[in-house]
Protein backbone atom coordinates (compact mmCIF):
# COMPACT_ATOMS: atom_id res chain seq x y z
CA UNK A 1 0.00 0.00 0.00
CA UNK A 2 1.03 3.14 -0.75
CA UNK A 3 2.15 6.00 1.65
CA UNK A 4 -1.72 7.94 2.84
CA UNK A 5 -0.45 11.52 2.57
CA UNK A 6 -3.41 14.32 3.96
CA UNK A 7 -2.86 17.98 3.40
CA UNK A 8 -4.86 20.95 5.18
CA UNK A 9 -5.15 23.68 3.00
CA UNK A 10 -5.50 24.89 -0.69
CA UNK A 11 -3.37 27.49 -0.75
CA UNK A 12 -0.47 27.61 -3.35
CA UNK A 13 1.63 25.76 -0.80
CA UNK A 14 -1.20 22.65 -0.57
CA UNK A 15 -1.78 22.81 -3.96
CA UNK A 16 1.75 22.55 -5.57
CA UNK A 17 1.95 19.72 -3.38
CA UNK A 18 -0.94 17.99 -4.95
CA UNK A 19 -0.22 19.22 -8.04
CA UNK A 20 2.97 17.53 -8.05
CA UNK A 21 1.45 13.97 -6.41
CA UNK A 22 -0.61 14.16 -9.04
CA UNK A 23 2.49 14.83 -11.98
CA UNK A 24 4.34 11.77 -10.01
CA UNK A 25 1.48 9.44 -9.87
CA UNK A 26 1.35 8.82 -6.40
CA UNK A 27 -2.59 8.81 -6.25
CA UNK A 28 -3.10 8.33 -2.11
CA UNK A 29 -3.44 11.81 -1.31
CA UNK A 30 -5.90 13.96 0.13
CA UNK A 31 -6.65 17.72 0.86
CA UNK A 32 -8.66 19.35 3.49
CA UNK A 33 -9.04 23.05 3.03
CA UNK A 34 -11.79 24.92 5.87
CA UNK A 35 -12.39 27.92 2.84
CA UNK A 36 -15.45 26.99 0.15
CA UNK A 37 -13.28 27.98 -2.68
CA UNK A 38 -9.07 27.27 -3.79
CA UNK A 39 -6.76 29.99 -3.12
CA UNK A 40 -5.89 30.89 0.43
CA UNK A 41 -4.50 34.17 0.89
CA UNK A 42 -3.79 34.29 -3.08
CA UNK A 43 -7.70 33.87 -3.52
CA UNK A 44 -9.85 37.09 -5.32
CA UNK A 45 -13.14 37.93 -4.81
CA UNK A 46 -15.70 39.86 -7.00
CA UNK A 47 -17.94 42.41 -5.30
CA UNK A 48 -21.26 42.95 -5.46
CA UNK A 49 -20.69 46.10 -8.10
CA UNK A 50 -19.19 43.75 -10.43
CA UNK A 51 -15.40 44.88 -8.84
CA UNK A 52 -12.75 42.45 -8.68
CA UNK A 53 -9.88 42.32 -5.81
CA UNK A 54 -7.20 40.37 -4.50
CA UNK A 55 -6.07 39.88 -0.69
CA UNK A 56 -3.65 42.95 -1.68
CA UNK A 57 -2.00 43.25 -4.94
CA UNK A 58 -0.07 40.00 -5.77
CA UNK A 59 1.92 40.09 -8.51
CA UNK A 60 3.70 37.19 -10.13
CA UNK A 61 7.81 37.07 -9.41
CA UNK A 62 9.10 34.05 -10.65
CA UNK A 63 12.32 32.23 -9.40
CA UNK A 64 11.82 29.22 -10.98
CA UNK A 65 11.24 27.29 -14.40
CA UNK A 66 8.85 24.89 -13.03
CA UNK A 67 6.34 27.72 -11.83
CA UNK A 68 6.44 29.54 -15.09
CA UNK A 69 5.43 26.54 -16.61
CA UNK A 70 2.60 25.61 -14.15
CA UNK A 71 1.21 29.34 -14.74
CA UNK A 72 1.23 28.51 -18.71
CA UNK A 73 -0.46 25.34 -18.14
CA UNK A 74 -3.34 26.19 -16.23
CA UNK A 75 -4.20 29.85 -17.84
CA UNK A 76 -2.53 29.38 -21.51
CA UNK A 77 -0.84 31.53 -23.36
CA UNK A 78 -3.61 33.95 -24.06
CA UNK A 79 -5.24 33.94 -20.18
CA UNK A 80 -2.56 36.50 -19.67
CA UNK A 81 -1.47 40.69 -19.49
CA UNK A 82 1.57 41.54 -19.53
CA UNK A 83 2.73 44.84 -17.87
CA UNK A 84 6.02 46.21 -16.47
CA UNK A 85 6.59 46.76 -12.87
CA UNK A 86 6.71 50.43 -12.46
CA UNK A 87 6.68 51.11 -8.83
CA UNK A 88 6.81 54.70 -7.26
CA UNK A 89 7.24 56.49 -3.85
CA UNK A 90 4.61 58.84 -2.76
CA UNK A 91 6.50 61.60 -0.08
CA UNK A 92 6.82 65.20 -0.26
CA UNK A 93 3.59 65.73 -2.47
CA UNK A 94 5.34 64.10 -5.62
CA UNK A 95 6.25 60.64 -6.97
CA UNK A 96 9.73 59.14 -6.88
CA UNK A 97 10.48 55.91 -8.67
CA UNK A 98 11.16 52.91 -6.45
CA UNK A 99 14.30 51.94 -5.69
CA UNK A 100 13.89 55.40 -3.78
CA UNK A 101 17.64 55.32 -2.62
CA UNK A 102 18.77 55.56 -5.96
CA UNK A 103 16.16 58.72 -6.73
CA UNK A 104 17.01 60.95 -3.69
CA UNK A 105 17.19 64.14 -6.00
CA UNK A 106 13.70 64.54 -6.74
CA UNK A 107 13.79 65.03 -2.74
CA UNK A 108 13.58 68.67 -1.61
CA UNK A 109 17.28 69.94 -1.38
CA UNK A 110 17.41 69.95 2.22
CA UNK A 111 16.73 66.26 2.96
CA UNK A 112 18.93 65.48 -0.36
CA UNK A 113 21.81 67.02 1.55
CA UNK A 114 20.60 64.99 4.80
CA UNK A 115 20.74 61.65 2.53
CA UNK A 116 23.42 62.35 0.94
CA UNK A 117 25.77 63.65 4.08
CA UNK A 118 24.09 60.32 5.54
CA UNK A 119 25.69 58.16 3.13
CA UNK A 120 28.75 59.85 2.80
CA UNK A 121 29.82 59.33 6.52
CA UNK A 122 28.58 55.65 5.94
CA UNK A 123 31.46 55.81 3.33
CA UNK A 124 34.18 57.51 5.40
CA UNK A 125 33.14 55.32 8.87
CA UNK A 126 31.77 51.65 8.13
CA UNK A 127 29.90 50.10 10.54
CA UNK A 128 32.23 47.38 12.08
CA UNK A 129 30.48 44.21 12.77
CA UNK A 130 27.19 42.52 11.74
CA UNK A 131 23.85 44.43 12.77
CA UNK A 132 21.93 42.83 15.25
CA UNK A 133 18.33 43.79 14.25
CA UNK A 134 16.97 45.01 11.00
CA UNK A 135 16.94 48.52 12.56
CA UNK A 136 20.69 48.42 12.77
CA UNK A 137 21.00 46.84 9.25
CA UNK A 138 18.97 50.03 7.59
CA UNK A 139 20.95 52.58 9.73
CA UNK A 140 24.13 50.57 8.42
CA UNK A 141 23.51 50.29 4.88
CA UNK A 142 21.00 53.24 3.82
CA UNK A 143 23.04 56.25 6.44
CA UNK A 144 20.86 58.28 9.27
CA UNK A 145 19.54 60.67 6.42
CA UNK A 146 17.87 57.93 3.99
CA UNK A 147 16.79 56.02 7.49
CA UNK A 148 15.04 58.72 8.90
CA UNK A 149 13.33 60.17 5.76
CA UNK A 150 12.31 56.94 4.43
CA UNK A 151 13.25 53.84 5.54
CA UNK A 152 12.36 53.89 9.17
CA UNK A 153 8.73 55.41 8.14
CA UNK A 154 8.12 52.74 5.78
CA UNK A 155 9.21 49.89 7.03
CA UNK A 156 7.56 50.75 10.11
CA UNK A 157 3.94 51.16 7.94
CA UNK A 158 4.75 47.71 6.24
CA UNK A 159 5.98 45.32 8.50
CA UNK A 160 3.39 47.31 11.71
CA UNK A 161 6.96 45.96 14.42
CA UNK A 162 9.83 48.53 15.66
CA UNK A 163 12.45 47.39 13.33
CA UNK A 164 14.60 46.47 16.06
CA UNK A 165 11.98 43.31 17.02
CA UNK A 166 12.81 42.33 13.28
CA UNK A 167 16.11 40.23 12.60
CA UNK A 168 19.04 41.70 9.81
CA UNK A 169 19.14 38.35 7.85
CA UNK A 170 15.83 38.06 5.68
CA UNK A 171 16.59 41.05 3.91
CA UNK A 172 18.80 38.89 0.80
CA UNK A 173 17.41 40.54 -2.48
CA UNK A 174 14.52 41.87 -1.26
CA UNK A 175 15.81 45.57 -0.36
CA UNK A 176 17.79 46.89 -2.97
CA UNK A 177 20.93 48.19 -0.98
CA UNK A 178 23.06 51.56 -2.13
CA UNK A 179 25.74 52.36 -4.71
CA UNK A 180 26.92 56.22 -3.49
CA UNK A 181 28.63 56.61 -6.63
CA UNK A 182 25.56 55.60 -8.64
CA UNK A 183 23.32 57.66 -5.85
CA UNK A 184 25.73 61.00 -6.95
CA UNK A 185 25.69 60.96 -10.48
CA UNK A 186 22.09 60.26 -10.50
CA UNK A 187 22.05 63.73 -8.86
CA UNK A 188 24.49 65.53 -11.05
CA UNK A 189 23.40 64.02 -13.74
CA UNK A 190 19.51 65.19 -12.90
CA UNK A 191 18.65 61.14 -13.91
CA UNK A 192 16.08 59.11 -12.69
CA UNK A 193 16.98 54.90 -11.93
CA UNK A 194 13.70 53.00 -12.52
CA UNK A 195 13.89 49.65 -11.49
CA UNK A 196 11.48 48.79 -14.19
CA UNK A 197 11.88 48.20 -18.53
CA UNK A 198 11.67 45.45 -21.29
CA UNK A 199 13.04 43.10 -19.09
CA UNK A 200 11.32 43.98 -15.90
CA UNK A 201 7.60 42.66 -16.51
CA UNK A 202 5.38 40.87 -14.93
CA UNK A 203 2.16 38.86 -15.50
CA UNK A 204 -1.47 38.90 -14.37
CA UNK A 205 -4.36 36.89 -15.11
CA UNK A 206 -6.94 38.23 -17.77
CA UNK A 207 -10.02 37.66 -15.72
CA UNK A 208 -11.21 36.56 -12.29
CA UNK A 209 -7.91 38.25 -10.47
CA UNK A 210 -4.99 36.10 -8.79
CA UNK A 211 -7.41 33.55 -7.22
CA UNK A 212 -8.15 32.26 -10.86
CA UNK A 213 -5.10 30.73 -11.16
CA UNK A 214 -5.71 28.44 -8.11
CA UNK A 215 -9.16 28.24 -8.73
CA UNK A 216 -8.18 26.58 -12.39
CA UNK A 217 -5.39 24.60 -10.26
CA UNK A 218 -7.86 22.92 -8.25
CA UNK A 219 -10.45 22.49 -10.68
CA UNK A 220 -7.99 20.23 -12.51
CA UNK A 221 -7.01 17.94 -9.50
CA UNK A 222 -9.12 15.07 -8.92
CA UNK A 223 -12.44 16.55 -7.13
CA UNK A 224 -12.98 13.77 -4.79
CA UNK A 225 -9.13 14.43 -3.38
CA UNK A 226 -10.44 17.91 -2.57
CA UNK A 227 -12.62 18.45 0.52
CA UNK A 228 -13.75 22.01 1.24
CA UNK A 229 -15.31 23.22 4.35
CA UNK A 230 -13.34 20.62 6.29
CA UNK A 231 -11.53 22.57 9.14
CA UNK A 232 -8.80 20.77 10.79
CA UNK A 233 -9.31 21.20 14.46
CA UNK A 234 -6.50 18.62 16.03
CA UNK A 235 -3.79 16.48 15.14
CA UNK A 236 -2.80 13.82 17.01
CA UNK A 237 0.36 13.42 15.88
CA UNK A 238 0.87 9.73 18.07
CA UNK A 239 -1.73 7.88 16.37
CA UNK A 240 -1.09 10.08 13.31
CA UNK A 241 -4.81 11.30 12.78
CA UNK A 242 -6.85 14.87 11.81
CA UNK A 243 -9.69 15.67 13.28
CA UNK A 244 -12.19 17.92 11.63
CA UNK A 245 -14.54 20.47 13.18
CA UNK A 246 -17.80 17.88 11.57
CA UNK A 247 -16.05 15.86 13.85
CA UNK A 248 -15.01 13.21 11.19
CA UNK A 249 -10.98 12.30 11.22
CA UNK A 250 -8.60 11.48 8.91
CA UNK A 251 -5.78 9.73 8.81
CA UNK A 252 -2.04 9.80 7.26
CA UNK A 253 1.70 8.31 7.16
CA UNK A 254 2.93 11.94 6.52
CA UNK A 255 0.71 15.46 6.65
CA UNK A 256 1.60 18.48 4.96
CA UNK A 257 0.18 21.58 7.23
CA UNK A 258 0.24 25.05 5.83
CA UNK A 259 -1.77 26.72 8.43
CA UNK A 260 -0.12 29.05 10.56
CA UNK A 261 2.47 27.10 12.38
CA UNK A 262 1.30 28.61 16.02
CA UNK A 263 -2.47 27.52 16.02
CA UNK A 264 -0.96 24.05 14.42
CA UNK A 265 1.01 23.59 17.35
CA UNK A 266 -1.78 24.30 19.61
CA UNK A 267 -4.31 21.83 17.87
CA UNK A 268 -1.70 19.10 18.49
CA UNK A 269 -0.65 17.45 22.25
CA UNK A 270 3.46 18.69 21.30
CA UNK A 271 3.13 20.85 24.68
CA UNK A 272 6.99 21.38 24.64
CA UNK A 273 6.53 22.77 20.82
CA UNK A 274 3.62 25.23 21.56
CA UNK A 275 5.61 27.83 23.40
CA UNK A 276 8.09 28.04 20.60
CA UNK A 277 5.03 28.74 18.54
CA UNK A 278 3.59 31.26 20.55
CA UNK A 279 7.25 33.27 19.84
CA UNK A 280 6.53 33.92 16.51
CA UNK A 281 5.08 37.14 15.27
CA UNK A 282 2.62 38.23 12.72
CA UNK A 283 1.26 41.41 11.55
CA UNK A 284 -2.45 41.57 9.98
CA UNK A 285 -3.51 43.24 7.24
CA UNK A 286 -6.09 44.55 6.11
CA UNK A 287 -7.22 44.96 2.51
CA UNK A 288 -9.29 48.13 0.99
CA UNK A 289 -11.15 47.92 -2.52
CA UNK A 290 -12.41 51.22 -3.68
CA UNK A 291 -14.01 51.05 -6.96
CA UNK A 292 -13.94 54.51 -8.88
CA UNK A 293 -15.82 56.06 -11.75
CA UNK A 294 -14.10 58.06 -14.36
CA UNK A 295 -10.05 57.53 -14.99
CA UNK A 296 -7.36 57.94 -12.87
CA UNK A 297 -5.58 60.79 -12.79
CA UNK A 298 -2.13 61.84 -15.53
CA UNK A 299 0.26 60.66 -12.54
CA UNK A 300 -1.31 57.39 -11.36
CA UNK A 301 -2.79 56.44 -15.00
CA UNK A 302 0.30 54.30 -16.06
CA UNK A 303 1.45 53.27 -12.32
CA UNK A 304 1.02 49.95 -10.91
CA UNK A 305 1.68 50.00 -7.23
CA UNK A 306 2.71 52.81 -5.24
CA UNK A 307 4.42 53.15 -1.63
CA UNK A 308 3.38 55.34 0.89
CA UNK A 309 5.85 56.14 3.78
CA UNK A 310 4.14 59.09 5.54
CA UNK A 311 1.72 59.53 8.24
CA UNK A 312 -1.32 61.78 5.79
CA UNK A 313 -2.77 58.12 5.06
CA UNK A 314 -3.02 54.67 6.67
CA UNK A 315 -1.50 52.47 3.77
CA UNK A 316 1.89 51.71 3.12
CA UNK A 317 1.00 50.45 -0.66
CA UNK A 318 -2.08 51.25 -3.15
CA UNK A 319 -2.15 48.82 -6.06
CA UNK A 320 -3.99 50.51 -9.65
CA UNK A 321 -5.69 47.15 -9.90
CA UNK A 322 -7.89 48.03 -12.84
CA UNK A 323 -4.63 48.87 -14.68
CA UNK A 324 -3.57 45.11 -13.59
CA UNK A 325 -6.19 43.69 -15.81
CA UNK A 326 -9.23 46.14 -17.23
CA UNK A 327 -11.60 42.84 -16.31
CA UNK A 328 -11.07 44.06 -12.74
CA UNK A 329 -13.68 46.58 -12.72
CA UNK A 330 -17.01 46.35 -14.69
CA UNK A 331 -16.65 48.40 -17.58
CA UNK A 332 -13.07 49.54 -18.03
CA UNK A 333 -14.50 52.81 -19.87
CA UNK A 334 -16.66 54.04 -16.87
CA UNK A 335 -14.65 52.61 -14.04
CA UNK A 336 -11.04 51.89 -12.54
CA UNK A 337 -9.87 50.88 -9.19
CA UNK A 338 -7.25 51.53 -6.77
CA UNK A 339 -6.57 48.78 -3.19
CA UNK A 340 -4.82 49.72 -0.68
CA UNK A 341 -3.31 47.71 2.32
CA UNK A 342 -3.17 48.89 5.89
CA UNK A 343 -0.81 46.73 8.48
CA UNK A 344 -1.66 46.03 12.19
CA UNK A 345 -0.23 44.68 15.06
CA UNK A 346 -0.02 45.00 18.85
CA UNK A 347 2.29 47.46 18.34
CA UNK A 348 0.48 49.22 15.72
CA UNK A 349 -3.25 49.68 15.97
CA UNK A 350 -5.79 50.84 13.68
CA UNK A 351 -8.94 52.54 14.10
CA UNK A 352 -11.86 50.01 16.08
CA UNK A 353 -14.53 49.81 13.65
CA UNK A 354 -14.72 48.71 9.70
CA UNK A 355 -16.29 52.14 8.99
CA UNK A 356 -13.75 54.36 10.88
CA UNK A 357 -10.79 52.66 9.35
CA UNK A 358 -12.32 52.72 5.75
CA UNK A 359 -13.07 56.61 6.47
CA UNK A 360 -9.13 56.81 7.20
CA UNK A 361 -8.52 55.26 4.01
CA UNK A 362 -10.94 57.27 1.73
CA UNK A 363 -8.98 60.82 3.82
CA UNK A 364 -6.01 59.26 3.04
CA UNK A 365 -6.59 58.93 -0.79
CA UNK A 366 -7.64 62.34 -0.78
CA UNK A 367 -4.64 63.71 1.00
CA UNK A 368 -2.39 61.83 -1.17
CA UNK A 369 -4.23 62.77 -4.70
CA UNK A 370 -5.12 59.53 -5.62
CA UNK A 371 -8.40 60.45 -5.93
CA UNK A 372 -10.21 63.84 -6.55
CA UNK A 373 -13.28 63.53 -5.23
CA UNK A 374 -15.47 61.48 -2.65
CA UNK A 375 -18.36 61.57 -5.22
CA UNK A 376 -16.54 59.19 -8.01
CA UNK A 377 -16.77 56.17 -5.54
CA UNK A 378 -19.23 53.75 -6.90
CA UNK A 379 -17.67 50.75 -4.72
CA UNK A 380 -16.17 50.29 -1.60
CA UNK A 381 -15.10 46.19 -0.15
CA UNK A 382 -12.24 45.26 2.77
CA UNK A 383 -10.77 42.93 4.65
CA UNK A 384 -8.91 41.72 7.61
CA UNK A 385 -6.60 38.97 7.11
CA UNK A 386 -5.38 37.99 10.82
CA UNK A 387 -2.51 36.68 9.32
CA UNK A 388 -0.68 38.73 6.57
CA UNK A 389 2.79 39.06 7.18
CA UNK A 390 4.85 36.46 8.87
CA UNK A 391 7.30 39.03 10.22
CA UNK A 392 10.98 37.83 10.66
CA UNK A 393 11.27 38.61 13.97
CA UNK A 394 14.58 38.72 15.99
CA UNK A 395 13.54 35.18 17.50
CA UNK A 396 12.20 33.51 14.39
CA UNK A 397 15.35 31.18 13.10
CA UNK A 398 15.43 29.96 16.94
CA UNK A 399 11.93 28.80 16.62
CA UNK A 400 11.84 27.17 13.19
CA UNK A 401 15.16 25.77 12.80
CA UNK A 402 14.25 24.08 15.95
CA UNK A 403 10.22 23.01 15.27
CA UNK A 404 10.46 22.24 11.70
CA UNK A 405 13.04 19.61 12.24
CA UNK A 406 11.62 18.09 15.25
CA UNK A 407 8.17 18.43 13.44
CA UNK A 408 9.74 16.43 10.10
CA UNK A 409 10.67 13.74 12.43
CA UNK A 410 7.01 13.11 13.61
CA UNK A 411 5.88 12.96 9.47
CA UNK A 412 4.63 16.26 9.73
CA UNK A 413 5.97 19.03 7.39
CA UNK A 414 4.91 22.52 8.26
CA UNK A 415 5.48 24.59 4.94
CA UNK A 416 4.02 27.83 2.97
CA UNK A 417 3.92 31.69 3.87
CA UNK A 418 2.63 30.89 7.46
CA UNK A 419 3.43 27.21 7.55
CA UNK A 420 7.38 27.90 7.97
CA UNK A 421 6.95 31.47 8.45
CA UNK A 422 9.69 32.35 5.80
CA UNK A 423 8.87 35.50 4.50
CA UNK A 424 12.29 35.89 2.57
CA UNK A 425 10.24 32.43 0.87
CA UNK A 426 6.86 33.22 1.10
CA UNK A 427 5.55 34.30 -2.15
CA UNK A 428 3.29 32.45 -4.88
CA UNK A 429 6.15 31.02 -6.52
CA UNK A 430 7.97 29.79 -3.19
CA UNK A 431 4.88 28.56 -1.55
CA UNK A 432 4.60 25.83 -4.64
CA UNK A 433 7.97 24.96 -4.68
CA UNK A 434 7.93 24.64 -0.60
CA UNK A 435 4.91 22.29 -1.66
CA UNK A 436 6.63 20.63 -4.39
CA UNK A 437 9.98 19.92 -3.16
CA UNK A 438 8.28 18.22 -0.16
CA UNK A 439 6.84 15.62 -2.63
CA UNK A 440 10.36 15.25 -4.35
CA UNK A 441 11.84 14.78 -0.88
CA UNK A 442 9.28 12.30 0.10
CA UNK A 443 8.89 10.30 -2.80
CA UNK A 444 12.31 10.77 -4.60
CA UNK A 445 14.87 11.33 -1.76
CA UNK A 446 15.59 14.88 -3.15
CA UNK A 447 16.46 18.14 -1.01
CA UNK A 448 14.21 20.72 -0.37
CA UNK A 449 15.77 24.35 -1.12
CA UNK A 450 13.22 26.45 -1.11
CA UNK A 451 12.46 26.67 2.86
CA UNK A 452 16.51 26.10 3.66
CA UNK A 453 18.52 27.95 0.99
CA UNK A 454 16.37 31.14 0.52
CA UNK A 455 19.32 33.00 -0.89
CA UNK A 456 20.32 30.46 -3.54
CA UNK A 457 16.84 30.46 -4.81
CA UNK A 458 16.21 34.46 -4.68
CA UNK A 459 19.37 34.46 -6.43
CA UNK A 460 18.98 32.31 -9.55
CA UNK A 461 15.96 31.67 -11.79
CA UNK A 462 15.97 27.54 -12.48
C1 LIG B 1 -1.09 41.58 1.32
C2 LIG B 1 -0.40 40.46 0.59
C3 LIG B 1 0.22 40.71 -0.63
C4 LIG B 1 0.87 39.68 -1.31
N1 LIG B 1 1.47 39.95 -2.50
C5 LIG B 1 2.04 38.94 -3.21
C6 LIG B 1 2.61 39.17 -4.48
O1 LIG B 1 2.60 40.29 -5.00
N2 LIG B 1 3.15 38.12 -5.16
C7 LIG B 1 3.16 36.84 -4.63
O2 LIG B 1 3.62 35.92 -5.31
N3 LIG B 1 2.66 36.60 -3.42
C8 LIG B 1 2.09 37.61 -2.69
N4 LIG B 1 1.55 37.35 -1.46
C9 LIG B 1 1.77 36.03 -0.86
C10 LIG B 1 0.80 34.92 -1.29
O3 LIG B 1 -0.51 35.28 -0.95
C11 LIG B 1 1.28 33.65 -0.60
O4 LIG B 1 2.50 33.28 -1.17
C12 LIG B 1 0.42 32.43 -0.71
O5 LIG B 1 -0.95 32.67 -0.60
C13 LIG B 1 0.83 31.45 0.39
O6 LIG B 1 0.27 30.22 0.14
P1 LIG B 1 0.10 29.14 1.28
O7 LIG B 1 -0.56 27.99 0.66
O8 LIG B 1 1.40 28.92 1.96
O9 LIG B 1 -0.83 29.79 2.41
P2 LIG B 1 -2.29 30.40 2.34
O10 LIG B 1 -2.53 31.11 1.08
O11 LIG B 1 -2.46 31.11 3.63
O12 LIG B 1 -3.24 29.10 2.34
C14 LIG B 1 -3.46 28.34 3.50
C15 LIG B 1 -4.81 27.64 3.35
O13 LIG B 1 -5.02 26.83 4.50
C16 LIG B 1 -6.38 26.91 4.87
N5 LIG B 1 -6.50 26.58 6.31
C17 LIG B 1 -6.06 27.30 7.38
N6 LIG B 1 -6.37 26.70 8.53
C18 LIG B 1 -7.02 25.54 8.20
C19 LIG B 1 -7.60 24.48 8.97
N7 LIG B 1 -7.57 24.48 10.30
N8 LIG B 1 -8.18 23.45 8.31
C20 LIG B 1 -8.22 23.43 6.94
N9 LIG B 1 -7.70 24.42 6.17
C21 LIG B 1 -7.10 25.46 6.79
C22 LIG B 1 -6.74 28.36 4.58
O14 LIG B 1 -8.14 28.54 4.45
C23 LIG B 1 -5.97 28.60 3.28
O15 LIG B 1 -6.77 28.33 2.16
C24 LIG B 1 0.90 38.36 -0.74
C25 LIG B 1 0.24 38.11 0.46
C26 LIG B 1 -0.40 39.15 1.13
C27 LIG B 1 -1.10 38.85 2.42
Amino acid sequence: MSKRILIIGAGPTGLGAAWRLEELGHANWLLLEKGGVAGGLAGSVTDDKGFTWDMGGHVQFSHYQYFDDLMDTLLGADGWLHHERESWVWIRDRFVPYPFQMNIRLLPRDEMKECVAGLVRLYKNPPAGKPANFGEWVDATFGAGLARVFMRPYNFKVWAYPLEMMNATWVGERVATVDLERVLNNIFDERDEVSWGPNNTFRFPKFGGTGSIWRECARRLPAEKLRYGAEVVRIDTATKKVHLADGSSESYDHLLNTMPLDKFLRQTELTDLQPLGDKLLHSSTHIFGIGLRGKPSAEVQKKCWMYFPEDNCPFYRVTVFSNYSPNNVPDISEYWSLMAEVSESPQKSVPATPEARLEEVIQGMLNTRLIASRADIASTWQIRLEHGYPTPSCERDAVIYDVLPKLDRLGIASRGRFGAWRYEVSNQDHSVLQGVEWVNSLLKGEKEMTLWHPDVVNGVKR
